[in-house]
């Protein structure tokens, strides 16, 4: 699990707020077992493990996230920066997590 060892109280309660769908979203991409392609490709459920977005790099919750250039531009709008760290990641709403997921497409390959 990458996110999820120091978060808040308001963390829990924003995500206990959050429909069913959007929680599997969240707490999917925060432990890795989501369908990334590098968690598929390790379940031998995907070809390779290339991030969509950019394919140059593995497809991971961190270079998604944090890394990926094909989604830099997303990231700036939303988050306020283009490669933020893991941690400020901790600090950031839910609201804004899930506007991520769901503007950058990942919501799709639910
Ligand atoms: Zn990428």
């Amino acid at each position: 699990m990458l996110f999820l060892n120091s978060r808040s109280d308001l963390f829990t309660s924003e995500l206990l707020n959050l429909d069913k769908q959007a929680v599997r979203m969240i707490v999917g991409l925060q432990t890795g077992h989501w369908d990334l392609n590098n968690h598929m490709h390790n379940r031998l459920l995907a070809d390779d493990d290339l991030c969509r977005f950019c394919l140059e790099e593995e497809e991971t919750t961190v270079h998604v996230l944090c890394q990926c250039e094909g989604l830099a531009r997303l990231r700036l709008r939303i988050m306020g920066e283009p490669y933020p760290s893991p941690c400020s990641f901790m600090e950031e709403p839910l609201s804004r997590l899930k506007a991520f997921i769901n503007e950058s497409g990942l919501r799709a390959f639910l």
